[in-house]
Parts: C-alpha cells; sequence; structure tokens
C-alpha cells in the first residue's frame, strides 16, 4: 500500500535537494503543526448510534490560516489527510495566497448515509472541532464527496456554537451564505488556464487535440465541459464504477454524458463508447490526460504505458514519486497538481475575501483576477523548471518552499 504521505515527503526531499533548502526549514516542514483524530457518534435513521472517525490536520500556517478541504470516503486515513495538508501548503504558496495549508476527512461512505444522517454527521464534525476552526484560524473547503450543502450545514453549526456570523470560516459555500460566484468550477477553470499554457508551449492547437479525463465529479467534469466548448476533443472519462471511450475517437458530447450519468447512476453505456477500466484509460493514445479522481493512480508499474504528451493533475496526487521520474524521462510534460488544480482554493481565497468585505464579485470579476494568479504561477513555475533543468512539480514545489522558507525565517522559527 503506498502512502500518499511517504510520497509527499519524498517530493518534498527532491525539491529541497534541488534548491539547497536550509535544513533547519526543512526539519520544520517535515510535520505537520497539529493533528486532530476525533470521534463523532451519530444518531442513524433507525435510532441506532454509529461512531464516525474525522481527522483534521494543520500543518502549516507561516503565511496564514491553515486551509483546505474535507473529504468523505471509506479510505480515507490520518497518512492521507496529512499528505493532503502538506499539499495545500505547497499549493497556497506556489499561486501566492496568504494562506497556509490544512485537511480534514470522515471515514465514510457518504452514499450509504441518507441526507439527515449526513447533516448529523457534519454538524457533529464541526461540534467536534470548532475550537480549532474559524476564518483566522482553519478554514474547511469541499473536497472529495463533501457539497456546498454540507458546508453550510457546518457554517451553520459552527455560528450557532460561537454566537456569532463567520462566514469566512469555511469556503465553497452556496451563493445565498456567501459563496462566491465561479466557485463551484473554479478549480477546472484553473485547471483550464494551465493546460492552455501548457497545450502552447508543446504547439498543441484544441481541434485537433484528444482528450481522456480520470474522474467525472466536480472537478473532472466541469473541465471536461469547459474544454469541449473550447473545441478540444473529450473522448474518454470514467467514474469510480468504470470508463467510457468514443468508439470514433471523437468527441463525446458531455452535457448528454452528464445527463446520462444523472439519470442511470454512471457515465457507463452512453451510446456510441466502448467500456474500459479506469486503469485502461490512463494508457490511452491520447494527446492530454487529465487525472480528476484520487491519488496513486500513475504509478512505476503503468508510467511507462503513457501515451499522453501532456498530463495535467486535477487530482490531488495522481502520480507517483517513482513514477514521475518515468515520465519525465519519457518527455512526459506533466503539471502538478499543486498548480493545475489550485483554482480552486484561490476561488475560496476570494470567498473569503467577499465575506471580510460583505460585498460580492461577479463571476466576471473573479475569474479576471483567477486567470491573472495561475497564468503568472504558471509562468513563474516554468522559468524554475527551465532554470533547474528539473520537471515541474519540482519547480512548483520549490516556488512553494522559497515563499514559505522565508514566512518561516521572517517568523523567528529557526
Ligand atoms: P467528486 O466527489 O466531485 O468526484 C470524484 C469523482 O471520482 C467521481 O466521479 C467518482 O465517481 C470518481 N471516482 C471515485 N473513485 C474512483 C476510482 N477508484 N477510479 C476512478 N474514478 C473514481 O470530487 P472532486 O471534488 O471532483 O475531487 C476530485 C479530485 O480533485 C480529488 O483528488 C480532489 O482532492 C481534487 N480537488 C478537488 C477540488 C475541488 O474544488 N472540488 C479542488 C482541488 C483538488
Amino acid at each position: 500500500m503506498v502512502s500518499p504521505f511517504d510520497n509527499a515527503m519524498k517530493q518534498l526531499e527532491k525539491a529541497a535537494s534541488t534548491m539547497n533548502l536550509n535544513r533547519d526549514i526543512y526539519a520544520v516542514l517535515q510535520q505537520p503543526k497539529r493533528v486532530l483524530t476525533v470521534s463523532i457518534p451519530v444518531q442513524m435513521d433507525d435510532g441506532s448510534i454509529r461512531v464516525f472517525t474525522g481527522f483534521r490536520s494543520q500543518y502549516n500556517d507561516v503565511l496564514g490560516p491553515f486551509k483546505g478541504g474535507i473529504r468523505y470516503h471509506h479510505d480515507v486515513s490520518l497518512d492521507e489527510v496529512k499528505a493532503l495538508s502538506f499539499w495545500m501548503t505547497m499549493k497556497c504558496a506556489t499561486v501566492g495566497l496568504p494562506l497556509g495549508g490544512g485537511k480534514g476527512g470522515i471515514i465514510v461512505n457518504p452514499k450509504e448515509l441518507s441526507e439527515g444522517e449526513l447533516e448529523r454527521l457534519s454538524r457533529g464534525y464541526v461540534r467536534q472541532l470548532y475550537k480549532y476552526l474559524g476564518p483566522t484560524q482553519d478554514v474547511p473547503a469541499p473536497d472529495v464527496y463533501t457539497t456546498p450543502q454540507i458546508m453550510a450545514w457546518m457554517l451553520d453549526e459552527y455560528e450557532t456554537l460561537v454566537g456569532e456570523k463567520a462566514p469566512g470560516m469555511i469556503t465553497g459555500k452556496p451563493l445565498v451564505v456567501g459563496g462566491s460566484a465561479g466557485r463551484g468550477f473554479s478549480t477546472a477553470q484553473g485547471g483550464v488556464y494551465c493546460l492552455r499554457e501548457a497545450a502552447a508551449k508543446l504547439g498543441l492547437v484544441p481541434e485537433h487535440t484528444t482528450i481522456a479525463v480520470q474522474g467525472f465529479g466536480n472537478a473532472g467534469s466541469f473541465m471536461a465541459k469547459i474544454l469541449s466548448k473550447a473545441g478540444y476533443k473529450i473522448v474518454a472519462v470514467s467514474d469510480s464504477k468504470g470508463a467510457i471511450v468514443s468508439e470514433t475517437m471523437s468527441g463525446l458530447d458531455l452535457t448528454r454524458v452528464e445527463e446520462h450519468k444523472t439519470f442511470n447512476g454512471s457515465v457507463l453505456n452512453f451510446p456510441g463508447t466502448k467500456q474500459i477500466s479506469n486503469e485502461e484509460l490512463l494508457e490511452l493514445g491520447v494527446d492530454i490526460l487529465i487525472p480528476a479522481a484520487l491519488e496513486n493512480v500513475i504509478t512505476e508499474q503503468n508510467a511507462p504505458n503513457i501515451q499522453a504528451k501532456l498530463i495535467v493533475e486535477l487530482a490531488n496526487g495522481p502520480v507517483t514519486p517513482e513514477a514521475d521520474v518515468i515520465l519525465h524521462e519519457k518527455g512526459i510534460l506533466f503539471v502538478p497538481d499543486i498548480l493545475a488544480n489550485a483554482g480552486g482554493v484561490t476561488v475560496s481565497y476570494f470567498e473569503q475575501v467577499q465575506n471580510a468585505m460583505n460585498y460580492y464579485w461577479t463571476e466576471e470579476e473573479v475569474l479576471e483576477k483567477l486567470e491573472k494568479i495561475i497564468v503568472t504561477a504558471f509562468h513563474e513555475i516554468w522559468e524554475i523548471k527551465e532554470r533547474y533543468a528539473t520537471d515541474m512539480r519540482t519547480a512548483a514545489f520549490v516556488h512553494a518552499l522559497e515563499r514559505v522558507g522565508e514566512g518561516v525565517k521572517a517568523r523567528g522559527i529557526v
């Protein structure tokens, strides 16, 4: 079993040695500042009590409050949450946000719970942790299988406990309770800006570019739809049940794929497609691959078989450090997660700014600001990649570590 935290630490080690990072700063960044494990008793609809385990890892806050989503999944572990909180630290720093990194999770299969059970679980999580959360302390957001509705329940519980309005304590909220325009598709939109810049470097033009997307959830489905509108050919998509690929390798009609998934609970059996596995999707002969589901899907086992020229990592941690080496040697360009999916946290940051002002921007204003941040970071990281003759991931980490390292020093921690 691959440990996401071990992988995260291998990535840190590689970047630290590339840039010759100060040893004391390196030591500070090798562990989270605080890790919380809680048990959450929930009354189920049949009257019985089930006790769930939840985590919050507060990795680093030298640049600002801890920031990061909450994941509901049966495979959530402390190791995974710690890795994700480390990546959040790097992500916020690499795009220049005044935020630190955190992450949370609950071991649960949310599909097995009723809406009422899900609400009681979400409120219970906040009851256990609210003293450690807040707009100036730690600000959660959605992640895998958590939604704007769940954010609204959590906000309501928090405000009830502290006795005041605090919309900036959580992001990814519905618009009516202080969400930001554009937040729903901002992760995907940030990924689209990265893909556009990277494709230009490789001379790929939309009309002649085929793309496979693994994971047709929030991040993946929005990205597929935006790219399809821009003229790219999305030839394969997948969900937890399996993958589909266009029989003629022409672009799928994604609005219809989405309707099909809503109606049938999966993308499988969409007309004009062939069913393949999630693993086979990764090895298709496409120009661009977008992993948008879970971590560790590209490993040293399948990396030699990857045919894409470009990988845009919308998911967190989809490629292992061993696979990085193989992809780099094969000349495959990859835009790392901490840049490619930073659009989500960037608009989360805008959401908090708007909450603090109690004044809200239009979607156009949000996207204009988002594009500037992501495109600037892309080119800064590209320049570091060239300077150190390394891959984009290591360059993004170097960029982040320069900022976090300066913060650690400025605060006198080392
Ligand atoms: P989601 O719950 O909306 O969607 C997850 C998708 O992955 C679903 O389509 C699900 O069917 C699919 N899936 C689950 N298990 C799978 C498997 N074993 N193989 C293939 N597909 C599988 O989640 P999301 O918010 O879209 O998150 C997806 C990824 O993007 C995660 O790595 C998450 O950390 C990352 N991410 C999300 C955001 C965000 O704002 N939503 C921001 C940054 C990063």
